[in-house]
Formats: C-alpha cells, sequence, structure tokens
C-alpha cells in the first residue's frame, strides 16, 4: 500500500521551553529533562487537502477539554415552533411553506430561509418539538429530513447546481431548534473543490477512489475506526480541524443523495443520529456543525458527512487555517467505539 503513505503524512517534532522561574507546572512535571520541558509535537495533513492539524502530545495525555456552552434557556418563545408559523417566510407559490407534513403538530416543515444567501435556500425544519439536547434525536425525522433533502438535491442537479446542505446545532446556529439548511451555489463550494481536485488526481496516480483508499488505510491500522456497517464507515479523521471531529462515509460508489435508495437514507440517518448522541453522551459535545459533502458527478469523489463539534477557533485557525486540537481521533475514537458497537475492529496501535 505505497499509497497510504500519501494518505497518512506526519511529523513529530521534539520542542523545548524553560519553565517558569517559580518551577514547572505539575501536569508538565513528567515531560521535564534537566533544567528544559520537552514537549512532542505531532502535526498531520488532512488527507483530501492541505490543511494541518497540530496535537501537543503533552496536552493529550490531559483528560478531556470539551468546552460546553450553554446556549439556551427553556421556555423561550421560538420562531421554529408550532404557533409561531408565520413568523417564517412564506414560499411565493404556495403562499406558505414548500412542503408540511403531518397535521397537528406538524412533522416536518420546508420554507424559504428568510435571509437567503444561496441558490434556492430553504430551511428543513425536521421536528416539531423542541428538543434541547443532541440526545434527543431522532432517526425517523432524521430520515425523513434525509428524504426532502435528496429531493431538493436532484432539482438542484438537474438545473446544473451543486447543492448545499449543512446543519448548525447549539452555538452558531440562530434558531436554537433543530432544522437543517439546503439551498445551491453556482459552483463547487471551496472545500469541496479543494477536495475534488486531490481526490481526482489521486485516482489519476493510482487507479483508486480516494475515499476507498482512507477506508483501507483506517481499516487496516484500526485506531481511529469508530464502526463500520455494510454501507457506512465512521472514523475519526487522521488530521482533525476540531476536537470530536467525525466522518461518516458512504461505502458505496455514490457521489450524491440524488443516487441514494431509500435503505441508504435510512442506515445513513440511523446512524448519524447515533453518532450524535455519542458525542453528546460520552464527549460532552453540544454545539456542532454537520456538512454533507456531495458533487453532481464524479467517480473519484464519494458522498460523505463531516461532524464538526465547535471548537473556539483564533488566529491560527481563523487567519492562517492551521488548526490545533487537544485531544487526538484515537482517543476519540476509543471513546465513540464501543457505544457504537465497533470493538471488534479494534487493532494495534500504528500510526
Ligand atoms: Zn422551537
Amino acid at each position: 500500500m505505497k499509497w497510504a503513505e500519501e494518505l497518512l503524512v506526519e511529523t513529530r517534532e521534539t520542542l523545548r521551553v524553560l519553565p517558569p522561574l517559580e518551577g514547572t507546572p505539575p501536569e508538565l512535571a513528567e515531560f521535564q529533562r534537566g533544567s528544559l520541558i520537552e514537549q512532542k509535537v505531532v502535526s498531520r495533513k488532512d488527507y483530501l487537502s492541505d490543511t494541518w492539524c497540530h496535537m501537543n502530545a503533552s496536552r493529550a495525555s490531559r483528560p478531556f477539554t470539551f468546552r460546553s456552552w450553554s446556549v439556551e434557556a427553556p421556555g423561550r418563545a421560538c420562531t421554529f415552533c408550532p404557533g409561531s408559523e408565520a413568523l417564517t417566510a412564506r414560499d411565493v407559490d404556495t403562499g406558505g411553506d414548500t412542503l408540511r407534513l403531518g397535521d397537528h403538530p406538524w412533522g416536518l416543515r420546508l420554507f424559504p430561509n428568510l435571509y437567503p444567501w444561496l441558490q434556492g435556500h430553504q430551511n428543513i425544519v425536521e421536528t416539531s418539538s423542541h428538543k434541547f439536547t443532541l440526545g434527543e434525536l431522532d432517526a425517523e425525522e432524521e430520515v425523513r429530513a434525509l428524504r426532502v433533502m435528496r429531493e431538493l438535491s436532484l432539482r438542484f442537479l438537474a438545473g446544473g447546481l451543486f447543492p448545499v446542505i449543512f446543519k448548525n446545532q447549539g452555538f452558531g446556529a440562530s434558531i436554537f431548534h433543530f432544522h437543517w439548511q439546503v439551498g445551491a451555489l453556482r459552483r463547487p463550494p471551496t472545500r469541496i473543490y479543494r477536495e475534488m481536485v486531490v481526490a481526482d488526481s489521486f485516482a489519476h496516480r493510482w487507479g483508486l477512489n480516494m475515499f476507498d483508499a482512507i477506508i483501507e488505510a483506517e481499516r487496516a491500522r484500526g485506531v481511529r475506526l469508530i464502526v463500520e456497517t455494510s454501507t457506512l464507515f465512521v472514523l475519526a479523521p487522521f488530521a482533525p480541524r476540531t476536537n470530536g471531529e467525525v466522518w461518516l462515509i458512504c461505502k458505496g460508489p455514490m457521489v450524491n443523495l440524488g443516487q441514494c435508495r431509500e435503505e441508504d437514507l435510512s442506515s445513513l440517518a440511523a446512524l448519524l443520529v447515533d453518532v450524535l448522541k455519542a458525542l453528546n453522551s460520552e464527549l460532552r459535545v453540544e454545539n456542532l456543525c454537520v456538512a454533507l459533502n456531495q458533487v453532481p458527478e464524479d467517480p473519484a469523489y464519494r458522498l460523505h458527512l463531516k461532524v464538526l463539534p465547535i471548537k473556539s477557533w483564533a488566529g491560527a485557525e481563523r487567519g492562517l487555517e492551521e488548526y490545533t486540537v487537544e485531544v487526538p481521533p484515537e482517543q476519540v475514537a476509543a471513546a465513540l467505539r464501543p457505544v457504537l458497537g465497533g470493538r471488534r475492529f479494534v487493532s494495534a496501535s500504528k500510526p
């Protein structure tokens, strides 16, 4: 697997600092050698881009440092709750929702985003019930939302547009009530475009789909694999941009939701819900984004979901696109694996 060296690019350095005049902080004592504190830094390149992730090994030995923001107190009036429908934008053609499933209360609503920045920008509110934690997510509600996303994706693709689908949950969402945003761009989203270029060049060089290669390389190592089903491969990626980042990669050849069968949508919804619940219960993640990565046509690409817990990105990340994480992906996978039932995939530790 010569290509694996290209996928798992890692550098290791030892950085040295003088301890403070008053003495070494206790958590760094074990890294002290003589009058210097030595700390190992592991830097890794993302499989699909030139994005680098930096991990300080001494930080990684500390307990998890997931930070939680209290985002909403129960009892506030909500724009997306039943009874507030008149506060949301109305569809030009129907004079109301683009789609509403169920009556009292409705089960799902699809309506225009009041502040659009995408072509055909709409909100899918997947449940009428106002939920407060990711632990309340429901697979049935999510599969219904995925069906609507598939329909909209097909419509955008038929019009020569790139579908854009994402979800903001908790901190970062302007409205807390669970919802997805769906729309389209006239060109590929920036990150997806970068990934397509890399995946195309990888396929050209090795005659192999890059996502299949990632799956094979990570299955062989086992340490970042969380769970694998007949249709999906779930892993903590080699070079995450945020603590607790998780990817769900479709194993089939599909590159967009439009190519998914009903059973593909069901398994995707069920596993996504399980992953989000596990992030919530095991790592106390409350605030996150989910991005659906799809393209119209490209055998070198693959439909996948990226789950990105919210972490405060500062100068290095925002200004320079150099990412630091405190929790290594191996630790994330080890925390989620038992809950998601992937124990049998644990194997010897290799970088
Ligand atoms: Zn609500």
